[in-house]
C-alpha cells in the first residue's frame, strides 16, 4: 500500500508540469488603516475590488505583519524570518553610497528561492530594502523590476518633495520617467507583467506588487476626490481617494488574471505593511482609522501591526474567514510549499505554510506565539500567545490584555494575572536570544555621522 502511494505520488509529481504550479501574487498596501477598506467594515471608503477578493478568498481576522513600520516588515516578508534575527529593525536611510543600509546580503529571499524552481519573478512598486546598488531588487532575486526604490514617492509626475520621494522611477536598473498617477502606473505595470507571463507554455510566476499608497504625501486624482464628497475632512478625503485608486488598480490586476485565465491557480496575498499612522498635531489630522484597535503605525499595540489581511487561491481555498493569528512571515513558506520548493535548511524560518490550516487539513493554530520588537533590545516589545497579548514599553511595566474580550487593549490585566505576565515575559526573553541588535540605524541617526564626516 505504501509503495503504491509512493508510486502515485512520484507519478503525480512527474505529471505536474511547471505550468501547473500556482502563480503567487503578493499585494502590499502602505500605511493602510485597519478599518479603511470595505471588507474590514468601512462604510466611508468604497473598495469593491478588494471586497470581491475578500469574498472569494480567506479573510484573516487576526492577520499581522512582523513590524509596525515599513522596511522591517518587508525584510520579514522577503525572508520568512523575524527581521530581528539579522538586525533589520530600522528603515534604511536613502544613502545609495552606504552598503550597510539595506536587507543584509546573507539573507535568502522568496524570489531567489522561487527562481530556483523555475518561477519567473517580478516586482512592481516600492522597494525600501536599501538604496545601494547591491540591494536592488534584481540583485535580490527579482528578474524584472519597475518602481520606486525608496521608502515613498510623489504620486503625480513633477510634484515637489525631498530627494528620496522624487527619485526617478527605475525599470530593471535604468531610470525612467513617471508618466501618470503612480498607483495607476503600478497597476498598469502589474497587469503587463501578468499578461507577459500568461500561457500554458510559460513558467509560473511570482509578482510582488508593493503600492506606496496610501502612504503620504496625500495626493489623489480629482476623479476620485469628487466621488468622496461625503467625507468632509480634506485630508481624510484625499487619503480615502488614494485607497480608491489602489482598489481600482487591484481591480485592473484581478481582471487581467481573469482575462488570461489565471485566477483559479494564482495564490494572492493582500495586506498592509503596518497600521495606519496617527498623524496628529499642527497642520495634520488623524486621517486614518484603525478602529477598533488601539494605537497606530510605529506602536506595538494592535493598531501598529494588525492589518487587513487576505489570502485567495480559488483552486484550493474556499471563501471563509480564518481567526487564528497569521503573519506576513508565513508568505514565504506558504509560497515555497505550493511551488514544491525547499525551505533554506541552514537557518530558522519563522513563518509556516498556512495552506493546511486554511483548508482545515491541519487542526490548531499555525503559531503558538508571535513576537514584535521595535527600536532594538531596549525598545518596545510585544507578544501574543493564544488570546493573551503582552506589551512592554521602555521604562514602563508590562501590560497584559485579553484580545478575545478586549481587542482594543483597554483593560490592563497585568496585576490580576501576574503568573501569565511572568510566563510571557520569559518567552520574550527566550525569543530575544535568537535576535541581534539593529545592524543599521534609522534615517535620522544614519545621516548624522555622514554630515559630521563631511565637515572634517
Ligand atoms: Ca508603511
Amino acid at each position: 500500500m505504501l509503495r503504491l502511494t509512493t508510486f502515485l505520488f512520484v507519478l503525480s509529481a512527474l505529471l505536474l508540469s511547471a505550468s501547473d504550479k500556482p502563480n503567487v501574487l503578493i499585494i502590499v498596501a502602505d500605511d493602510l488603516g485597519y478599518h479603511d477598506v470595505g471588507f474590514q467594515g468601512s462604510k466611508e471608503i468604497p473598495t469593491p475590488n478588494l471586497d470581491k477578493l475578500a469574498a472569494s478568498g480567506v479573510r484573516c481576522t487576526n492577520g499581522y505583519v512582523s513590524h509596525p513600520f515599513c522596511s522591517p516588515t518587508r525584510a520579514g516578508l522577503m525572508t520568512g524570518r523575524y527581521q530581528h534575527r539579522f538586525g533589520h529593525e530600522n528603515n534604511p536611510a536613502w544613502l545609495p553610497e552606504d552598503s550597510k543600509q539595506g536587507l543584509p546580503l546573507d539573507q535568502r529571499t522568496l524570489p531567489e528561492l522561487l527562481q530556483k524552481v523555475g518561477y519567473a519573478t517580478g516586482a512592481v512598486g516600492k522597494w525600501h530594502l536599501g538604496a545601494h546598488p547591491q540591494f536592488h531588487p534584481m540583485k535580490r532575486g527579482f528578474q524584472e523590476y519597475f518602481g520606486a526604490l525608496g521608502g515613498g514617492h510623489i504620486y503625480f509626475p513633477g510634484d515637489k518633495a525631498g530627494a528620496e520621494y522624487t527619485i526617478p522611477l527605475n525599470r530593471n536598473g535604468v531610470n525612467e520617467p513617471q508618466t501618470k498617477y503612480l498607483t495607476e502606473q503600478f497597476g498598469d505595470e502589474a497587469s503587463a507583467f501578468i499578461q507577459r507571463h500568461a500561457g500554458v507554455e510559460k513558467a509560473p510566476w511570482l509578482l510582488y506588487l508593493a503600492f506606496n499608497a496610501p502612504h503620504t504625501p496625500l495626493q489623489a486624482p480629482e476623479s476620485w476626490l469628487k466621488k468622496l464628497a461625503h467625507i468632509t475632512d480634506p485630508d481624510r478625503r484625499t487619503y480615502a481617494a488614494m485607497i480608491c485608486a489602489l482598489d481600482a488598480a487591484v481591480g485592473q490586476v484581478t481582471e487581467k488574471l481573469a482575462g488570461t485565465k489565471q485566477t483559479e491557480n494564482t495564490l494572492i496575498f493582500f495586506f498592509s505593511d503596518n497600521g495606519g499612522p496617527n498623524l496628529s498635531g499642527k497642520g495634520k489630522s488623524n486621517f486614518t482609522d484603525n478602529s477598533p484597535l488601539r494605537g497606530a503605525k510605529g506602536m506595538v499595540y494592535e493598531g501598529g501591526m494588525r492589518v487587513p489581511f487576505l489570502i485567495s487561491w480559488p483552486a484550493k481555498l474556499k471563501p471563509s474567514t480564518y481567526d487564528q493569528p497569521v503573519i506576513a512571515l508565513d508568505v514565504l513558506p506558504t509560497a515555497l510549499a505550493i511551488a514544491k520548493a525547499a525551505l533554506p535548511a541552514d537557518r530558522t524560518i519563522d513563518g509556516v505554510n498556512l495552506i493546511p490550516y486554511l483548508t482545515g487539513n491541519k487542526p490548531g493554530a499555525p503559531h503558538e506565539r508571535l513576537f514584535w520588537r521595535s527600536l532594538g533590545p531596549q525598545g518596545n516589545h510585544a507578544m501574543r500567545q493564544g488570546n493573551w497579548k503582552l506589551v512592554h514599553l521602555p521604562g514602563g511595566k508590562a501590560e497584559l490584555y485579553d484580545l478575545a474580550s478586549d481587542i482594543g487593549e483597554t483593560k490592563n490585566l497585568a496585576s490580576e494575572k501576574p503568573q501569565i505576565v511572568t510566563q510571557l515575559s520569559s518567552a520574550i526573553s527566550d525569543w530575544e536570544k535568537g535576535t541581534i541588535p539593529p545592524v543599521f540605524e534609522g534615517p535620522k541617526q544614519a545621516k548624522a555621522p555622514a554630515k559630521k564626516k563631511s565637515k572634517k
